[in-house]
């Protein structure tokens, strides 16, 4: 590695917004201790991956990826894993990849400026509290990315155990921020210039306020009153802990976005149960009807999976007939993928990948045309969007609604919108995934 004056690091993330906002904080902790990021891995003194392992054979484009990179030892690099796949895989990283110094879930990360001296001596550091710790990751320190949308992580961690989920073995113990210290948090964003929060967790909703001072309702107020913050995002909101007073919430503050993400997983009540999801079909949709019945429009998405095991043709179904009992505006779907150390590992993965993708198609083709439809209502709408940037090839900007929806749109000869800005504009023609509009004069 280049000498303690040159100490440079390229870091890479794989995953969830959660990952990228880890990855936005192990930069920040990184700087301050005296590193500096460069863009490309042959320019690094040390090289990490912020991993994901949430499908697929994630861990196994980990090692290939290391693989490709062996050559580089020779030039003194040093390699470091970090995230779910270094929770999950621990020790036994540096037994196929010898070569590597540092491997660390993201429950130790507050550990890593003492990590990073232990390589910097030459010697291998691990951090892996799995479900050890009651501590977050709280820095100062966070090197943020998006000039105008400011992530905060309220909680980390998960204790629901689903029976095909990775998490609870590779993030840890659920565990809640003070709302002190999330709201100070907001304040200082809001300093820096930034209009929209997006607060972050797993299971965004099962905030519990260590001091148990306020709810996670409440915290949604207290953080839509904070000046000069005009949008506030929340995700990923888990069903059996939606509670009423969220919709309220979002029907009294104006800056809460008009969206709420309840992945569903499943339509059949006996595939939930066998899921360990917590909830039945009925009372999903009771949250739905809530929300169906507030004041504001607030757009539905969801997260689904087909082909758990033993998930019959009639099951399947009933996901079907659920996406049109809620009218999710669009939804992340996945074929189940058997995941090492989970519960449902031990059921026979029987059916085949085929009817997985079949299964897959039908769905997609169904969310697809519910959003189309869906989509079509805002026509002749004037909707409020933050700007996000420019398709300069297409002379259009490209705008986010308070529902999430992409609304690309263009303007009169002279209008010039600077990313983080705010416009209203005249919806014209929809699609299934964006809105196309106007700008209004
Ligand atoms: N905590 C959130 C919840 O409970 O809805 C989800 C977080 S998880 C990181 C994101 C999504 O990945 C899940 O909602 C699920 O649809 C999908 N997922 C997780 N494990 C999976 C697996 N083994 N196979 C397929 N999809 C999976
Ligand atoms: Fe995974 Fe379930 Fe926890 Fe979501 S609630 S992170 S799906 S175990």
């Amino acid at each position: 590695m280049p000498g303690s004056s040159d100490k440079t690091f390229y870091l890479e993330t794989f995953g969830c917004q959660m990952n990228v906002h880890d990855s936005e904080k192990v930069i920040g902790t990184l700087l301050q201790q005296g590193y500096r990021q460069v863009p490309t891995v042959e320019e690094a003194g040390l090289v990490l991956y912020n991993t994901c392992s949430i499908r697929d054979k994630a861990e196994q484009k980990v090692f290939h990826r290391l693989n490709d990179y062996k050559k580089l030892l020779a030039q003194g690099k040093k390699f470091g894993v970090l995230g779910c796949v270094a929770q999950q895989e621990g020790e036994k990283i540096f037994e196929r990849a010898p070569y590597v110094s540092l491997v660390a879930g993201s429950a130790s990360y507050r550990h890593l400026p003492a990590m990073l001296v232990q390589i910097e001596n030459g010697q291998r550091s691990t951090g892996l509290d799995d479900r050890q710790t009651d501590e977050c990751f709280e820095t100062e320190l966070t090197a943020r990315t998006n000039p105008y949308r400011g992530y905060i992580t309220i909680i980390e961690g998960c204790d629901k155990f689903c029976a095909y989920c990775v998490v609870p073995y590779t993030r840890g113990k659920e565990r809640s921020r003070t709302s002190q210290s999330v709201l100070a948090e907001a304040r200082q964003l809001a300093d820096l210039g930034y209009s929209e929060i997006q607060l972050l967790g797993q299971n965004v909703n099962s905030y519990r306020d260590p001091q148990q001072t306020i709810t996670f309702a409440e915290l949604l107020l207290a953080i839509g009153e904070v000046q000069g913050i005009e949008r506030v995002r929340f995700t990923t909101s888990h069903p059996r802990d939606f509670t009423r007073d969220i919709v309220d919430a979002i029907d009294a503050s104006p800056a809460l976005c008009d969206h709420v993400h309840l992945p569903v997983q499943s339509g059949s009540t006996r595939v939930l149960d066998a899921m360990q999801r917590l909830y039945t079909r009925d009372e999903y949709l009771e949250r739905i009807a809530w929300i169906h019945g507030a004041r504001r429009d607030i757009s539905l998405t969801s997260d689904l999976i087909v082909g758990f095991p033993g998930e019959t043709e009639r099951e399947f179904e009933e996901t079907l007939s659920l996406l049109d009992a809620v009218g999710y505006d669009s939804a992340f779907t996945f074929k189940y993928s058997p995941r090492p150390n989970t519960p449902a590992i031990g059921l026979e993965d029987a059916i085949p990948d085929e009817e997985k993708s079949r299964r897959l198609a039908v769905l997609n083709e169904k969310q697809r045309q519910i959003s189309a439809h869906r989509n079509k209502r805002h026509i002749g709408d004037i909707v409020r969007v933050m700007v996000e940037g420019k398709n300069e090839a297409r002379g259009q900007w490209i705008g986010r609604t308070s529902q999430i929806k992409v609304l690309n749109f263009t303007a009169g000869a002279g209008a010039d919108f600077k990313a983080g800005s705010y416009v209203d504009v005249m919806v014209t023609t929809t699609f299934p995934n964006s809105l196309v509009g106007v700008a209004c004069e």
